[in-house]
C-alpha cells in the first residue's frame, strides 16, 4: 500500500491557508480512506453513485463527501440523504432535480456550477456564456433547497504550464463577474474549484480555494 498519510502531508504542504483539498479516492478501497481519515483528512471526492453508496455505509459519519463527477439526473435521489457538495451541476434541469430532491431530506444541498474552459471536446460542463444565461434567467432563485456556492472547472489536460494558468486565470476572473453581478451578498459564494494532482500548484497560484487531488495521495488508480 503507498504511503497516504505522506503523500497527504506533502500535498498539504504545498496549499497556502484558505485552500481546502478535496481527496480524490474514486476507485480506491476504504483502507486507502481510512489511511487519509487517520492522517486527518475530511473531504473526500467521489464520481460514481454506487461506489460512493458503498464507502458512506462503511466510513466514518463526520466525512464530507463530494461528488465531483458528472451526474445524470436519476441518480440524484441516491445521493441527496448525504452528498455534501455536488461540484459539476452544468444544467438548469440538474439542479432542479436536486433541489428537489433535497427538499424530500429536507436539506440544503451545495454545488458548485461546472465550466467548460478546455480545450478539450467534452459533454460536460457550462460555457461562460451558458453559464451567465442560466444565472440571467433566474429560476435558481427559487431552488430553496440548493446553494450554488462556486465554480469548478478542468483546465485542459496538457504539458503546457501556460495553456493551464491561462484557463484557470479565465476560470477565476469569470468568478469576479459571477460574484459581482449575482452573488455580492452571498458570503457562501466562494469556491474556486480547480487544480489536479499535475496542476494544482498552478491552480493555488490562480485562485483556487479547493483543490481535488487523487494520484497524489493514493497513487494510480486500478480501474
Ligand atoms: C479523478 C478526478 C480528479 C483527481 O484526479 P488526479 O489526477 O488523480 O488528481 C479531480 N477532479 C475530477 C473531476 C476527477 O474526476
Amino acid at each position: 500500500m503507498v504511503d497516504v498519510a505522506k503523500n497527504l502531508r506533502e500535498v498539504l504542504d504545498n496549499l497556502p491557508k484558505g485552500v481546502r483539498l478535496v481527496a480524490v479516492s474514486k476507485f480506491h478501497p476504504k483502507e486507502y480512506i481510512e489511511a487519509a481519515y487517520n492522517a486527518g483528512q475530511r473531504i473526500f471526492g467521489e464520481s460514481h453513485e454506487q461506489e460512493l453508496a458503498k464507502k458512506v455505509t462503511e466510513l466514518p459519519d463526520d466525512i464530507e463527501w463530494h461528488f465531483i463527477g458528472h451526474l445524470q439526473t436519476n441518480k440524484v435521489k441516491y445521493i441527496a440523504p448525504y452528498i455534501s457538495m455536488i461540484e459539476a451541476v452544468d444544467s438548469l434541469k440538474l439542479l432542479k432535480e436536486i433541489n428537489k430532491q433535497a427538499a424530500k431530506h429536507d436539506r440544503v444541498i451545495k454545488v458548485l456550477l461546472e465550466l467548460h474552459i478546455a480545450e478539450e471536446e467534452t459533454k460536460y460542463g457550462l460555457t461562460l456564456d451558458a453559464c451567465r444565461h442560466l444565472l440571467d434567467d433566474g429560476q435558481w432563485h427559487d431552488l430553496q433547497n440548493v446553494h450554488i456556492c462556486g465554480l469548478m472547472m478542468m483546465a485542459s489536460n496538457v504539458d503546457d504550464q501556460e495553456q493551464i494558468r491561462r484557463e484557470m486565470t479565465l476560470a477565476a476572473d469569470f468568478f469576479d463577474e459571477v460574484k459581482a453581478k449575482y452573488f455580492a451578498d452571498d458570503p457562501e459564494f466562494k469556491e474556486r474549484s480547480w487544480g489536479m494532482s499535475h496542476d494544482y500548484k498552478i491552480a493555488v497560484q490562480c485562485r483556487s480555494t479547493l483543490v481535488r487531488v487523487g494520484t497524489s495521495i493514493f497513487g494510480p488508480r486500478v480501474y
